[in-house]
C-alpha cells in the first residue's frame, strides 16, 4: 500500500490483469519507526484507504478477484480463521530457511531490528517444530496485554508481530496500526452484520 495512490484506481488497475487474487500489504513499521503517514492522533489513513477498496470490492455485482487481507478479516468476523500472518489471533505458522540452512522466523521481523528472526536452529540439526521450543521466539507470542480488553481482539489478534515492536521494550504492544485495524474491522463487521440482518428479514 502506498497512501499516495488512489485506492480504487489501484484496485481497478490490478483487476484489469484478471488476477485470481491480490493483496494489499501494510508497509512494515513499528512504534520506533512508524510507517509513512501513521502519525499518533493523525486519523486512520490506512483504514480509510482499505475501506475504499473494500467498499469497491465487496459492492461489485460479481466477484472480481480475492483480496487476501479483506477476505481474512471477513472470515474472522464470521468466526473462522484467517490463515494469514498479519491478522488474527493464531500464531504465524511460517518459518524461513535461509540459503545457509539456518531456520528463521518470518522475514517481516527484520523490520524490527537486525537479527530479530533468528532462532539458532539449522536444518541439518533441528526439526522445524523445534521453533516452538525456542524461548521467547515471536512465532508464539500471545496477543499484547494491552489488547485484552479490545472488542476486536478475536479478529485483529494485536496485528502483525513485527508492527508491535518498540525499541528497548520488545513486542508486547498493540500494533502501530491499531487505530487503522480497529476502524477497518469495525467497518467490515458492520457491513457484514447489516447484510445478514437484511438477508434474514
Ligand atoms: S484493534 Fe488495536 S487494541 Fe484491538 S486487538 Fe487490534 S491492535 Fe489490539
Amino acid at each position: 500500500m502506498d497512501l499516495r495512490n488512489d485506492p480504487v484506481e489501484a484496485y481497478e488497475d490490478l483487476i484489469r490483469l484478471r488476477p485470481p487474487a491480490v493483496d494489499f500489504l501494510l508497509p512494515h513499521g513499528n512504534w520506533s519507526r512508524p510507517p509513512p503517514g501513521r502519525v499518533p492522533g493523525g486519523g486512520t489513513p490506512y483504514a480509510d484507504w482499505l475501506i475504499a477498496v473494500f467498499d469497491r470490492w465487496y459492492g461489485a455485482a460479481a466477484a472480481e478477484t480475492a483480496v487476501r487481507i479483506l477476505e481474512g478479516i471477513l472470515v474472522l468476523v464470521l468466526g473462522g480463521r484467517s490463515g494469514t500472518e498479519g491478522i488474527g489471533p493464531e500464531p504465524a505458522a511460517v518459518v524461513v530457511v535461509e540459503s545457509d540452512g539456518s531456520i528463521e522466523l518470518s522475514d517481516a521481523l527484520k523490520s524490527a531490528y537486525h537479527g530479530a528472526p533468528r532462532t539458532g536452529l539449522h536444518v541439518t540439526t533441528d526439526p522445524f517444530g523445534a521453533v516452538f521450543d525456542v524461548p521467547g521466539v515471536a512465532v508464539r507470542r500471545p496477543p499484547p496485554a494491552a489488547c485484552r480488553p479490545c472488542p476486536h481482539l478475536r479478529v485483529c489478534g494485536g496485528g502483525h508481530v513485527a508492527h508491535r515492536y518498540r525499541a528497548g521494550a520488545g513486542f508486547d504492544h498493540p500494533s502501530v496500526y491499531c487505530p487503522d485495524l480497529y476502524r477497518l474491522i469495525e467497518h467490515i463487521g458492520g457491513r457484514v452484520a447489516s447484510d445478514l440482518v437484511r438477508l434474514r428479514a
